[in-house]
């Protein structure tokens, strides 16, 4: 039972599909000939896709090699001071070490009284904000259009991780960004593709330099299949019913709360993607429920996977001050949209069971 789609999703069979036939194409985009311009309509098919989704112009959709590029193309070169809410994903938190935190509740949400102080003291120098649109380990939704106003008062860009938001909130609630961010691998695309959403009137400047492609803003010959994959992905979207899923989301969490009523589920006062649930087990800990779920096959993470392999305290549960225990007792488990009530119940049966393994007399 795989339960791990923040951390990527499996390939939609559409998706699937389209690529079968896109393994055939031949001819570098920015070539003349006919091959190469047959490649460039598949290109700028997908861009108008993206484009219509996130109602811009497709001269606004950058693609680049997944959202840990777009994310240091904006960090890395803004020349303001930097404003970064302590949840970001670690490729927003590192790229840019010189940049100050803006805090968040208890909760996991943005703190704007914090934020709007940071943006006074700064006014006059064009700072850049950065606050993603939900947590990739939480799944607390930020409230992007306040942040947006107050961004708006101070003459601030803003930056928006929207990598786990898309396709499960309304992309209206978060696309008032000056610029954002989206992966092709959390949407049922390859991964190793993402792209860059801007506004018209925005210009980033290029983090790689080469041959010009993406209007200069992105050198290197396009990803073909990624970009193919992702077009697909976003398009068929629509046909998401995360309705259902936040119904199972809620089922879940209720069985484990009348089970284990000292069960804590983080951020469980405000609103989550439909398909997250971060949750502590009293007692035990991740790394040993991790390997005791995977024994029965089922797939979840600790807060936040890093590249190691190894599991680490999670940066995101120690800025809303969760206890250093609790963090340690810490698993996410995330859905998708095939994921069913029955594999919910078996997942509950699971966590039960190793629950009363470890609280035996
Ligand atoms: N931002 C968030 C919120 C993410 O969850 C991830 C993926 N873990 C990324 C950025 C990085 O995306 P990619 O794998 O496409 O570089």
């Amino acid at each position: 039972m795989y339960c791990d789609y923040n951390a990527t999703a499996p390939l939609r069979d559409s998706v699937k599909k389209e690529l079968m036939s896109a393994f055939d194409l031949l001819g570098n985009p920015s070539a003349v000939h006919s091959y190469g311009r047959n490649v460039r309509g598949c290109i700028e098919r997908a861009r108008n896709t993206i484009a219509d989704y996130f109602k811009t112009d497709a001269q606004n959709v950058i693609f680049t090699s997944g959202a840990t590029e777009a994310n240091n193309m904006i960090l890395k070169n803004h020349k303001g001071p930097v404003f970064l809410s302590s949840i970001e994903h670690s490729s927003v938190f590192n790229a840019r070490i010189d940049a100050q935190s803006i805090a968040v509740n208890e909760d996991g949400v943005v703190d704007l009284y914090h934020l709007e102080s940071l943006l006074k003291n700064a006014e006059g120098t064009m700072p850049l904000v950065a606050v993603m649109a939900a947590n990739n380990e939480t799944g607390v939704i930020q409230p992007i259009q306040d942040v947006f106003n107050l961004c708006k008062k101070y003459q601030a860009l803003l930056h928006v991780d929207a990598v786990q938001a898309v396709g499960k909130l309304e992309q209206e609630t978060y696309n008032c960004a000056t610029t954002m961010t989206i992966s092709g691998h959390k949407l049922g695309a390859l991964s190793g593709i993402g792209a860059l959403i801007k506004k018209s009137d925005y210009h980033p400047t290029a983090l790689i330099n080469g041959g010009g492609q993406e209007r200069r803003m992105r050198s290197g010959t396009e990803n073909i299949l990624g970009i193919i994959s992702l077009g697909k992905a976003i398009e068929d979207l629509c046909h998401d019913d995360w309705h259902s899923t936040q119904h199972i989301r809620e089922h879940l969490e209720s069985m484990m709360l009348k089970a284990v009523p000292n069960t804590i589920i983080f951020g469980h006062k405000v609103s989550r993607l439909p398909n997250t649930i971060d949750v502590a087990m009293p007692g035990v800990s991740s790394d040993l429920q991790l390997m005791l779920f995977d024994q029965q096959n089922i797939a979840i993470s600790s807060g936040s996977a890093c590249s190691s392999g190894k599991i680490q305290s999670s940066r995101v549960l120690k800025a809303m001050n969760v206890d250093p225990l609790l963090i340690n007792n810490a698993i996410r488990i995330s859905f998708g949209t095939k994921t069913t009530l029955d594999q919910a119940e078996d997942l509950f049966k699971a966590w039960f069971g190793i629950y009363q393994k470890h609280h035996k007399k």
